[in-house]
């Protein structure tokens, strides 16, 4: 990432984070209570590298983070393998698997596959200080928080389509050079 003078202009992380007020909403996944079919719905439906795991929709509690690419695979292994995943199973992140009806199908655990502490910032952050902490973590995305509950998610593209705009040039010719 470029230096941060770009920032003097002093922008926070709620006016760099998605989603922008027009855009759809943030794209989570509950800890539990979702089946295996809604899911792969909710990915097949977007395509972003990776979904929040949240307590619940109401609460935007932040559980943890997952990629897209792992939450295929495991969805795929176990379909496979896994004796009795089908559609209609429930998709637990949840330490302990809730008790399931004996004529359910079994649920699909993945807590393995979670993040359990992923970055976050709050969403009054300066971006000054969400870039530095980028630059210094290595970071590709973070979340963003209000008040302790999930808020946004700002990724490496993001800041840089931002300072793009800043600079009032071709985004293109930053992120691809
Ligand atoms: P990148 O920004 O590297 O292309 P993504 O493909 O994950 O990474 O994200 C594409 C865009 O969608 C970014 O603007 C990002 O902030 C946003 N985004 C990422 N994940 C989600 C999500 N789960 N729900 C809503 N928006 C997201």
């Amino acid at each position: 990432l470029e230096p941060k003078e770009e920032f003097e202009h002093s922008s926070l992380t709620v006016d760099v984070m998605r989603p922008r007020r027009s855009d759809p909403a943030l794209a989570v996944l509950t800890q539990e209570g979702m089946t295996v079919e809604e899911v792969e719905a909710l990915v097949e439906s977007t395509r972003y590298s990776g979904f929040p795991v949240v307590v619940s929709q109401e609460s935007q509690r932040l559980v943890g983070f997952v990629f897209r690419r792992d939450l295929l695979i495991s969805i795929d292994n176990a379909r496979k393998r896994q004796e009795g995943v089908v559609g209609a199973s429930q998709v637990v992140f949840t330490e302990h698997a809730p008790a399931h009806a004996a004529d359910a199908p079994p649920p699909l655990r993945l807590r393995g596959i979670m993040d359990l502490s992923p970055f976050t910032v709050t969403d009054h952050t300066p971006m000054d200080i969400t870039v530095d902490i980028f630059r210094k973590l290595g970071l590709r995305q973070c979340l963003v928080t209000h008040n302790g509950r999930l808020l946004g998610i700002i990724t490496k593209k993001d800041i840089l389509k931002h300072m793009a705009q800043i600079a009032n040039r071709d985004p293109d010719s930053i992120l691809f050079n």
